[in-house]
């Protein structure tokens, strides 16, 4: 069940040209918070950080501007490659990297501390063992999102990356298909998937690698839309798991706002409702929801 913020607001003037509001109740996800990957990621990020030495985030540690934001203040810079770092220490995001990156971090080397998620790790090892088995690789995913580009860069010369039906109704007939998703892919969009090529293919092998955290991710945000009649989900615009909570709650038939800070959230989003769902992807800290609920309080008390 969705858990309810203790205080329920009542209406009051908002001032000059904004809507008068009524009750709202804020109703928080049962699931919110980072997740076990991300966490590891800015931890080991801040641990290098405080050593004192030249950290690098090798791109974003985790899609969440509130995080980047703290890691910058403790001297972490963001670099988009290996080139750009000239001693100290690289972090591997949680996102991973392909083995050439890995294999540029060595060969100048850099120290190099590794905040890859051990689901996605894993999803890694899969993809290349259906590489070296023979299979052609389809991978569910968004192909320039950088945990896609890690991924293939296991899957071998022979592979192809699909993220709408349109997208995989066009494969052509193969002998030897393997699949794997990124993680935050819809477990439904990957059961279509699999159920396609398994037509298509003589032989299909799968590995899940759908993240089973984004899943119930995905069901309290389900939750949520039976329980409340305006959805704001809060997370990095460039955060997939965050966007396909968006989705899924508008495909519910509910209204759905996604916004990345407390200061976005609009007073005529509240006019005329009376239970506001909050839900966080999986990189958005607890303290940035406590701030939206604090927020939306505020304009409807
Ligand atoms: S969403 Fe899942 S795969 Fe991604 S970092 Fe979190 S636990 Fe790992």
């Amino acid at each position: 069940m969705p858990i309810a913020s203790p205080e329920v607001k009542t209406a009051s003037p908002c001032g000059p040209g904004l809507p008068r509001l009524g009750f709202v109740q804020v109703l928080f996800g049962r699931e919110n918070g980072f997740c076990f990957g991300v966490k590891k990621a800015v931890e080991l990020t801040e641990a290098a950080a405080e050593s004192g030495r030249k950290v690098h985030n090798l791109g974003q540690v985790v899609h969440n501007p509130k995080i980047s934001e703290r890691l910058a203040a403790r001297g972490v810079k963001v670099v988009q490659s290996v080139d750009e770092v000239e001693g100290g220490v690289v972090v591997i995001r949680a996102h991973g990297i392909p083995p050439e990156t890995r294999a540029a971090i060595e060969a100048k080397g850099l120290e190099c501390v590794d905040a890859t998620c051990s689901l996605v790790l894993r999803a890694q090892r899969f993809t290349k063992q259906l590489a070296d088995e023979g299979y052609r690789v389809i991978i569910l995913g968004t192909a320039n999102h950088p945990e896609v580009i890690g991924l293939r860069g296991f899957a071998g010369k022979d592979h192809v990356i699909v993220e709408t039906s349109e997208e995989w109704q066009r494969l052509p007939k193969m002998k030897r298909a393997g699949v794997v998703s990124q993680s935050t892919q819809p477990p439904w969009a990957f059961r279509d998937l699999v159920a396609h090529v398994t037509a298509i293919s003589q032989e299909t092998k799968v590995f899940n690698t759908v993240c089973p955290v984004t899943i119930k991710r995905q069901e309290a945000t389900t939750e949520l839309t039976g329980e409340a009649d305006l959805i704001v989900v809060v997370g990095g615009k460039n955060s997939a798991n965050t966007r396909e909570l968006v989705n899924l709650a508008r495909m519910q038939g509910r209204t759905a706002h996604h916004i990345e800070h407390a200061a976005e959230l609009k007073a005529e989003w509240l006019a005329g409702t009376e239970r506001l769902g909050i839900i966080g992807g999986c990189s958005t800290p607890m303290d940035t929801l406590i701030e939206v609920r604090e927020r939306a309080e505020a304009l409807a008390g």
